[in-house]
C-alpha cells in the first residue's frame, strides 16, 4: 500500500522512508560574533557545537578553521585540533573539511588540509565546481584548480562534497566523471538561494536533482532565510540537508533570533520526524554514503 500509487522505479517520491542525513555547516567563512553571536570560531567553541548537532541528530560536519583573530585559516593544524575534537565527541560522524576558493586562491593554500593523514584525515573535502559571485566577493574556481584538487582528493583517499551552484556545475562534473577526475559514488551538495546562485525554486530543485548522475547522494542548502523551505523540499523528495550558521544567520523569517547550529538542527530532526524521514545515526549515514 504504502508506495501504491507510484510510478514504477520512480525515486522521487513523498513517501520517502530512507533516513536522513544531517549535515551541519557550524562555521563558514563570513559570519562574525557581531553578525551572529552564536557563531563558533574557536576549536573548542567549534568542537562544543559539533557535540550539541551530534545529540540533535546531525551525523555530517562541513568545516572551516579560523586563526586566534577570527579570520578565516587554511591551516593544517587547526583542523587537526577540531577534527581530533570532534572525533573523540561525536564517534563515527563523517567530517568534510573545506577546500573551497572564496578566501584562499592557491592551490597550496587549499590542498593543506588534505595532507592530514591517519585518523584524522577527513573522508571529505569540499570541491566546488565552477566559479561563483557571491553577493559581495567571488569564489574562483578554475578549471586546473578544480582538477588539481579532484586529483588530490583522489590520490589521498579523501572523498570530494560536490559543490554544485548553478547547472553547469553539473555538467562539469560528468565532464570530470568522464576524464578520470572523479569516481563514483558521488556526494552532491546542491546550494540554492544566493544571490548568484540559483534561485530557491522547487522548480530548480527538480531539475536539479533528475539530473545528478547514477549513484548519487544530495544534500540541499538554502542561503539565509530559504535555508528552511530548501531543507523541508529535500527531505520531502528523498535527499539529504545541509543546515548551520554557515549558510544562515538567524533562525526566523523575521530575523529577529539568531540561530544556533543546535536550534537548527533540532528542528530539521523535529519537522524529518513529522515528516517521516527518521534521522540517520553515524553507522547509518556512513552506509548511505558508501564509506
Ligand atoms: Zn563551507
Amino acid at each position: 500500500m504504502d508506495q501504491g500509487y507510484m510510478l514504477e522505479g520512480s525515486s522521487d517520491l513523498m513517501l520517502h522512508r530512507s533516513k536522513l542525513i544531517i549535515n551541519a555547516a557550524l562555521t563558514g567563512n563570513v559570519p562574525t560574533k557581531t553578525d551572529v553571536p552564536n557563531v563558533p570560531i574557536t576549536p573548542d567553541e567549534i568542537i562544543s557545537d559539533a557535540r550539541k548537532c551530534f545529540a540533535a541528530g546531525a551525523t555530517f560536519f562541513h568545516l572551516h578553521a579560523r586563526d586566534d583573530d577570527g579570520k578565516p585559516s587554511c591551516k593544517r593544524e587547526i583542523f587537526e585540533e577540531i577534527v581530533f575534537g570532534i572525533r573523540k565527541h561525536c564517534p563515527g560522524s563523517v567530517i568534510c573539511v573545506t577546500a573551497g576558493g572564496r578566501i584562499f586562491k592557491t592551490f597550496e593554500e587549499r590542498s593543506a588540509i588534505l595532507d592530514i593523514e591517519g585518523e584524522l584525515k577527513p573522508e571529505f573535502a569540499s570541491l566546488t565546481l565552477g566559479s561563483i559571485n557571491f553577493p559581495a566577493d567571488v569564489s574562483v574556481n578554475s578549471p586546473n584548480i578544480i582538477q588539481s584538487l579532484a586529483k588530490a582528493m583522489l590520490s589521498k583517499g579523501i572523498r570530494p562534497e560536490l559543490e554544485i551552484f548553478d547547472t553547469g556545475m553539473l555538467n562539469y562534473a560528468a565532464y570530470l566523471t568522464r576524464k578520470g577526475f572523479l569516481r563514483s559514488p558521488f556526494h552532491f551538495n546542491l546550494f540554492f538561494g544566493l544571490l548568484g546562485t540559483m534561485p530557491a525554486r522547487m522548480v530548480d530543485m527538480c531539475h536539479l536533482v533528475q539530473s545528478l548522475p547514477q549513484n548519487s547522494t544530495w544534500a540541499s542548502a538554502g542561503g539565509g532565510k530559504f535555508q528552511l523551505s530548501v531543507n523541508t523540499a529535500a527531505i520531502l523528495m528523498g535527499g539529504h540537508v545541509r543546515t548551520g550558521i554557515e549558510d544562515n544567520f538567524y533562525y526566523d523569517h523575521e530575523k529577529n533570533i539568531p540561530a544556533t547550529n543546535e536550534m537548527l538542527v533540532e528542528r530539521l530532526a523535529r519537522l524529518a520526524k513529522e515528516l517521516g524521514r527518521p534521522v540517520a545515526n553515524s553507522s547509518e549515514a556512513r552506509g548511505i554514503l558508501g564509506l
